[in-house]
């Protein structure tokens, strides 16, 4: 876009200069001209007059030379006329036209043809132009004779009264007209002379005028130039007081408005709006100049801590939106606080930040700042007021490994921070070569994970759940496998982290649901009248989370047509207990479906067993480790015994998990749990192999 346009154009200065000079020059001319016209009228006037005071001079000389005839008498009477320069030429005609006497007093004057008749000799004093063959130009009187001059200059005269006296004869004056020439040859240089001064005075005038108006335009347009270049620092500076004054001051003050909107734009374009913090674009800037850097000077070292915080979707999730941005804005000043002002603290997305570290000694320094970070989110920030725990996983990355652009350092860092989230949690990890290796194979798992839900390579295995006393089985846990093309059976351990991570456990629940109640159908068809009654199924977080979830769970019991009290749904506690208000509702919407919930892994998590009782659960299973633990040593059997007691308390049943030996076996029956699960007993089978188990 350009403010130009092209067209053949001229400025305001040429435009404002030419009409002033073209009007100075018409009036100068009409002025000059004007003058010249009457000057020249004037002289003319004043000649003839002056033709005719002489003719009447003369002609009193005359009258006796005419009457007499007396060439002599007339040629001495006209001889004194030779003293006056403007008469060229004088003739003394007779009445009836012949010429009497004739004298030329200048040389190159010549004496015309006779007067013409009729018009000529009137009687009266008439007067004519006439160019001479010398190319002179002439002024001719003819002044009737008569022996007195009254009354013949009554048409020049005109008041007076006509006389008839008789007219004798006719003199002919020539006068020349060269005075007149030259008077206008002088006029002419005078007003030429006038009109070039003016032309000139007016013309600095006009330039100086149309300087003063063009050039706070100029300037205003220079700005405007300016300011459509992007530069909207220079101040517009126009200091005439008129409405020109005013279009700058709108200007101006436009100018700071989008200079504001400009600063505005530009910060928005490389901060995070949230948090006031670089975002990911001026976060990779200052890496790509600290990565030159690095590779510039000798010792210069930089690193960077990828930061992700854990369980914030939890929190947004429980606690609302508002309270999470809340704790990101509380987190990044925190992490702001942290790090020397000399260091870049970005907020990449969501719950991830970046600091830059720059110019350190190495690794133990980022270890440093890694560490201080980790106690200062020891504490907890007071969010709407609430005290809310937040932890996050560092992976660092530093440029001792030769980096040459930003997104290496930042995937080296991030798969760092994986590490250390899939391991410790709120902790940091040091990249390793070798952890892109496994963070390879990650990616290669998620999109055979992603493969393997369209073609719905998920089936379940089936473990039974037995009852303690009758020694029969009672139901079946549907636990998830994944038969994968190339690698076989894929364990849960393998795959449900990730899938958990990527959301796509949900798509994965939901297959094992439908299967599980499927099978589940065709054995209660099948083997009526036995003691199997139900099939387990485990929810992962994530599709506790869904807002579907209680008319999914609907939808896909009524497609089976499997009555909902042969269903137990399995949820670890953690889900629970993270928001027991929320999990409450829910969980009540369930059981409204006639289906039976159990908390898994029951003892592990950080169950509140205040709210436990509002919960509206049918059972628990025993963490495995408990179970585990029985042989070795007595307190676990003790902690078994709490929980059997709260279970007793609740009028909820008990299922002990991972029961490996006899011995265990025995012990929880000593403890009164009602059912148990085991290797003992069974594996995770195939839906046929749990079959055949049914009839045994
Ligand atoms: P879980 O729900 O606690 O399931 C019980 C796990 O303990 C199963 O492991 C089972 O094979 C194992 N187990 C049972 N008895 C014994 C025993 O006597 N000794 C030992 N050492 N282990 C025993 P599995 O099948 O590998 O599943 C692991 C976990 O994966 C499950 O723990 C569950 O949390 C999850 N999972 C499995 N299938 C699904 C599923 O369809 N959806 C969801 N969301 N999670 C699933
Ligand atoms: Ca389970
Ligand atoms: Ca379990």
């Amino acid at each position: 876009m350009g403010i130009h346009n092209d067209k053949k154009r001229f400025s305001l200065a040429v435009k404002f200069n030419a009409l002033s000079i073209a009007l100075i020059l018409v009036t100068a001319v009409g002025i000059s001209l004007y003058t010249i016209r009457s000057e020249m009228a004037n002289y003319y006037r004043e000649l003839l007059n002056h033709g005719i005071t002489i003719a009447e001079t003369a002609s009193q000389n005359c009258e006796y030379g005419i009457y007499t005839e007396d060439r002599d008498a007339l040629n001495r009477a006209l001889q004194g006329l030779s003293k006056d320069a403007d008469i060229a030429y004088v003739t003394v005609l007779h009445a009836g036209g012949r010429i009497l006497a004739s004298i030329t007093f200048q040389t190159s004057a010549e004496i015309p043809e006779a007067w013409h008749e009729g018009e000529a000799l009137g009687g009266q004093v008439s007067h004519r132009d006439h160019d001479g063959r010398d190319g002179g130009r002439y002024l001719e009187v003819l002044f009737p004779i008569a022996a007195s001059t009254r009354g013949i200059l009554d048409p020049l005269l005109q008041s007076s009264e006509r006389s008839d006296q008789k007219v004798l004869g006719y003199l002919r004056l020539g006068l020349t007209q060269e005075g007149l020439r030259r008077k206008i040859r002088d006029l002419v240089v005078s007003t030429a002379l006038f009109t070039s001064v003016l032309v000139i005075v007016g013309s600095v005038l006009s330039f100086y005028l149309s300087r003063r108006i063009t050039h706070p335009v100029l300037r205003l347009k220079a700005a405007a130039e300016e300011i459509a270049k992007g530069n909207f620092e220079t101040p517009i500076e126009i200091r005439t007081t008129d409405e020109i004054a005013d279009l700058a001051r709108s200007f101006e003050y436009m100018r700071g408005r989008v200079r504001d909107y400009n600063d505005q734009l530009q910060h928005d374009a490389i901060h995070d709006v949230l948090t006031g913090l670089p975002n990911r674009a001026l976060f990779s800037d200052r890496l790509q100049h600290a990565i030159i850097l690095a590779k510039r000077r000798a010792g210069y070292y930089f690193g960077v801590l990828f930061i992700d915080l854990d369980g914030f979707k939890v929190i947004n999730d429980s606690l609302g939106h508002t309270v999470g941005d809340l704790l990101l804005v509380a987190f990044s000043k925190k992490l702001v606080a942290c790090v020397r002002p000399l260091d870049t603290v970005a907020r990449l997305g969501g719950d991830e930040f970046a600091v830059l570290l720059e110019d350190i000694s190495g690794e133990s320094n980022a270890m440093f700042v890694a560490s201080r970070i980790k106690e200062a989110l020891k504490k907890p920030f007071p969010i709407a007021g609430r005290e809310v725990f937040i932890t996050g996983s560092m992976g660092i990355a530093l440029s001792s490994s030769g980096y040459e652009t930003p997104e290496q350092v930042l995937r080296d860092a991030d798969t760092a921070m994986y590490q250390s989230k899939a391991h410790r949690r709120a902790d940091f990890t040091i990249f390793e070569p070798a952890m892109h290796a496994r963070a390879v194979e990650r990616l290669r798992l998620e999109t055979d994970l992603r493969r393997a839900i369209e073609r719905q390579e998920f089936v379940p295995y089936y473990q039974a759940i037995l009852s303690v006393k009758e020694k029969c089985i009672v139901g079946y846990e549907a636990l998830a496998r994944w038969h994968h093309s190339e690698r076989g059976l894929v364990p849960p351990g393998n795959f449900i982290p990730m899938a958990e991570e990527t959301g796509m456990i949900v798509a994965i629940d939901r297959l094992i649901l439908r299967q599980a109640c499927v099978q589940m159908k065709k054995w209660l068809d099948r083997f009526r009248g036995n003691h199997l009654n139900f099939v387990s199924v485990n929810l992962a977080h994530k599709q506790i989370l869904q807002p579907d979830l209680v008319e999914h769970v609907a939808l896909v019991l009524e497609e089976t047509g499997l009555p909902p009290e042969h269903l137990k749904l399995e949820i670890t506690e953690n889900v629970l207990f993270e928001n027991p208000e929320s999990a409450s509702i829910l969980l009540s919407r369930l059981r409204g479906l006639g289906v039976q919930l159990y908390i898994d892994d029951f003892g592990t998590g950080y169950s509140s067993l205040s709210y436990l009782h509002r919960l509206p659960i049918n059972g628990l299973k025993i963490d495995r480790s408990f179970v585990k633990r029985i042989d070795d040593i007595g307190e676990n059997h003790a902690i078994i015994r709490t929980i059997m007691t709260l279970a007793r308390d609740l009028n909820i049943d008990a299922v002990a998990e991972g029961v490996e030996t006899t011995n265990q076996l025995a012990h929880i029956a000593s403890l009164d749990c009602a059912y148990w699960q085991g290797f003992l007993f069974s594996k995770p089978v195939k839906s046929e192999e749990a079959q055949a188990l049914i009839a045994w």
